[in-house]
């Protein structure tokens, strides 16, 4: 292990443009389940699409039943060790964005300033009709008080989180400048992530197809851990420290 910890620095160091690329597995040390971990939350909930979410009122009472169940959780995740190495990383000088497909914030929570938010954020909602936005606090206020299918209070059509549902498409500006990013880099560390969802998961396709070198940190075998040049199978919080320390000792 401290021989691949040693190696991983060392391809950090003769890095000149290093990113990171994370999924939900970075979080869960944070205690936020990811979904396709043991106990993860296709275990326990069934995913609501967009399709079913605009068009289903069944739909979307569920979707808000397993928020409710889950929101406080969410907003009172604290980073973890994992963000917090990146973000002194980035301070550093070493990693120059932090791409992901997390909504929970908590990266820019530990510090990294430059994070692109390939899913969006957790941070609000916003009404299909009018686009009216609402804060957090606004929602857990109609979470509160309103029947679960949420409307706007201007115009009462649909309230949706600004997350990227399944089947919606990515924000354009944050998937063109995840990609730019993923041709430029020379080094990829991924974590967190079974690379199962599109178009997200061709970002670090795209910076191995142009050279750049990969190192994967996960609890479990993705199907896409041969395009890396070092692979940890472990806690993200673990790996992402020692690399941290090996990295500032060497310097
Ligand atoms: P995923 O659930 O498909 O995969 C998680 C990966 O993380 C797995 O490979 C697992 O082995 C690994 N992992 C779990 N705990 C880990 C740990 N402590 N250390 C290292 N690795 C660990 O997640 P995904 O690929 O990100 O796809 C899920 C989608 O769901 C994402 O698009 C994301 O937007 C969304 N999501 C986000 C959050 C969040 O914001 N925290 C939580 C759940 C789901
Ligand atoms: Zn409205």
């Amino acid at each position: 292990y401290q021989e691949k910890i040693k190696k991983a620095s060392q391809l950090i160091k003769n890095s000149t443009y290093a990113v990171a690329f994370t999924g939900a597995g970075i979080s869960t040390e944070s205690g936020i389940p990811d979904f396709r971990s043991p106990g993860g939350l296709w275990q326990r909930f069934r995913i609501v699409t967009y399709q079913e979410f605009i068009y289903d009122r069944q739909a979307r009472e569920e979707f808000w039943r397993m928020k409710k169940e889950l929101i406080h959780q969410l907003i009172n995740a604290k980073p973890n060790n994992a963000h917090i190495a990146l973000a002194e990383l980035e301070k550093l000088g070493i990693i120059k964005h932090v791409i992901t497909q997390n909504i929970d914030g908590l990266h820019q929570m530990a510090g990294s300033n430059s994070v692109i938010e390939l899913h969006g954020n957790q941070r609000g909602a916003i009404c299909l009709d009018c686009e009216k936005l609402y804060e957090m606090d606004e929602v857990l206020q109609m979470l509160a008080e309103q029947e679960l299918d949420l409307r706007c209070y201007d115009c009462g059509g649909i309230i949706k989180p600004t997350v990227v549902f399944f089947g919606e498409p990515m924000p354009e500006k944050e998937l063109i400048m995840a990609q730019q990013i993923a041709n430029q880099c020379d080094l990829m560390l991924v974590i967190g992530t079974s690379l199962q969802v599109e178009p997200a998961a061709s970002i670090p396709r795209i910076a191995h197809k142009r050279g750049a070198k990969l190192i994967f940190i996960n609890k479990a075998e993705t199907d896409w851990d041969w395009i890396a040049e070092i692979v940890f199978y472990g806690s993200a919080g673990q790996v992402l420290k020692d690399i941290l320390s090996e990295t500032k000792n060497a310097t």
